[in-house]
């Protein structure tokens, strides 16, 4: 899925930092990362700007959460539960136990 397409649906802002850049700014997001095999299925990408995609590295979704939580920030929690809930209906059945386990993860902080 292009990054083009991923604006049109989930709105051209970063679920990390929440800020709306530029388009050449954004880039398609793993929610579970490539580095832990996460495939580029539709319901695997949000956006992200590119400094907040080198931040996160390899981590998972909560732990990323959490770290950027306890450094004073403030993560989209509500898009990355809607994008978390989207890839827990996949059918891929490791990407959506990865969600719902991270939903579980998300629920806890
Ligand atoms: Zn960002």
């Amino acid at each position: 899925m292009t990054v083009d397409r991923l604006i049109g649906r989930d709105g051209g802002i970063c679920v990390w930092c929440g800020r709306a850049p530029w388009r050449a700014d954004l880039t398609a997001e793993h929610l579970l990362p490539r580095a832990r095999h996460g495939h580029g299925l539709a319901e695997n990408l949000t956006l992200a700007c590119r400094r907040c995609n080198r931040r996160r590295r390899t981590r998972s979704v909560a732990a990323y959460v959490r770290a950027q939580i306890d450094a004073g920030e403030h993560p989209r929690l509500d898009l990355l539960r809607e994008a978390l809930e989207r890839l827990s209906r996949s059918a891929s059945r490791r990407h959506a136990q990865y969600a719902r386990r991270e939903l579980q993860l998300l629920g806890r902080l």
